[in-house]
């Protein structure tokens, strides 16, 4: 068995494979420990599948799991911790934004200072789109505030852990995946290391908006249902607010006798309490539609080729 696993998700990275091999492999065998290098091919559309294949053929520690389509990183992650077969296990991204350099420092916090995982978190986010940061810092406030899971802001996915910690990690087996809140939610010892953040080192980033929304909605709704007391609290509000006024109305009519005018104030009622009814409902939906996914136990990705790191034939 390797000492270390190094897990590194892959969607059309062609541009950056070769370096982030060459990197790590360097970092590595400085290191000198036993390692083993995982690429998960996540169903990329260009020649990162044929660049990985090349490396795995030319380098016993590297071995492969390629997807039959893109499942999305989670998955990718969750693949690579199942493959890995060593003693501490660190996932990293592939465009080196992840620095290789710190899996040493890294190893070292698990071997002689005694913590079951390193976590990495920036310490800036420059270099990324205002718009993006403004949107990452308020999810993380709100994620923070509603759920008792500790969710660090500016938390990468980067980390080393040990394989008791991996173990935990895949004995949830949840479709709908946030690991950073699984990381956290399995508990462990964790010292967290800050890095200023680097730029991609060639290539684009594999997030749309759209994904980055959808990803922090599975955050949400995975590790709280605080959002569907919302709709409860806003009944009760509602509610009581609706018979203040009912007795204000039943005043007024008493002593003023009947008045016409109301139009506007009617109008209003109805389009908030329309409004608040489908944001509920709304709400409600997205836990039974997990619910529902969850219930059909779909694998969470499907390989098409493997390739195992060989081991020593010294
Ligand atoms: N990735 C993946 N599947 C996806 C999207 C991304 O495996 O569907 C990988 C990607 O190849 C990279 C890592 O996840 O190694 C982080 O992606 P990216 O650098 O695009 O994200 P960012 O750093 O911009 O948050
Ligand atoms: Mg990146």
């Amino acid at each position: 068995m390797p000492e270390l696993s190094i897990i590194v998700p892959c969607y059309n990275e062609s541009k950056v494979v070769g370096t982030c091999y060459r990197e790590t492999t360097l970092v590595l065998e400085e290191l000198g420990k036993s390692y083993e290098l995982i690429f998960v091919d996540d169903g990329s559309g260009d020649d990162t599948l044929r660049l990985i294949r090349e490396i795995a053929a030319n380098d016993r520690h590297v071995g492969l799991v390629s997807f039959s389509r893109n499942f999305g990183k989670e998955a990718a992650l969750y693949a690579g911790l199942k493959a890995a077969r060593g003693e501490y296990i660190a996932v990293m991204d592939a465009d080196m934004q992840d620095p290789p350099s710190m899996l040493p420092a890294m190893y070292a916090v698990l071997t002689a200072e005694g913590y079951d995982s390193a976590a990495t978190r920036r310490v800036t986010r420059a270099g990324e789109p205002p718009i993006r940061s403004f949107f990452a810092r308020q999810f993380y406030k709100i994620i923070r505030s509603m759920s008792r899971v500790d969710i660090v802001d500016g938390a990468r996915d980067f980390r080393m852990m040990t394989r008791q910690m991996v173990d935990a990690v895949l004995s949830l087996q949840e479709s709908h995946r946030f690991s950073k809140g699984i990381f956290g939610w399995v508990g462990f010892k964790t010292k967290w290391l800050e890095y200023e953040n680097t730029k991609r080192a060639a290539g684009e980033t594999k997030w749309s908006f759209w994904k980055l929304f959808k990803y922090a909605v599975d955050g949400i709704v995975s590790f709280t249902t605080l959002p569907l007391r919302f709709a409860s609290i806003m009944g009760f509000a509602i509610s009581f607010f609706a018979f203040v006024y009912l007795i204000v109305v039943l005043i007024r009519t008493l002593t003023l006798g009947i008045v016409v005018p109301g139009y506007a104030s009617l109008l209003v009622t109805i389009l908030l309490l329309g409004g608040i009814q489908l944001i509920s409902v709304g709400i409600l939906g997205e836990y039974i539609a997990r619910t529902y996914m969850e219930s059909k136990h779909r694998p969470l990705f499907i390989v098409k080729e493997q390739t195992s790191p060989r081991p020593d034939d010294k």
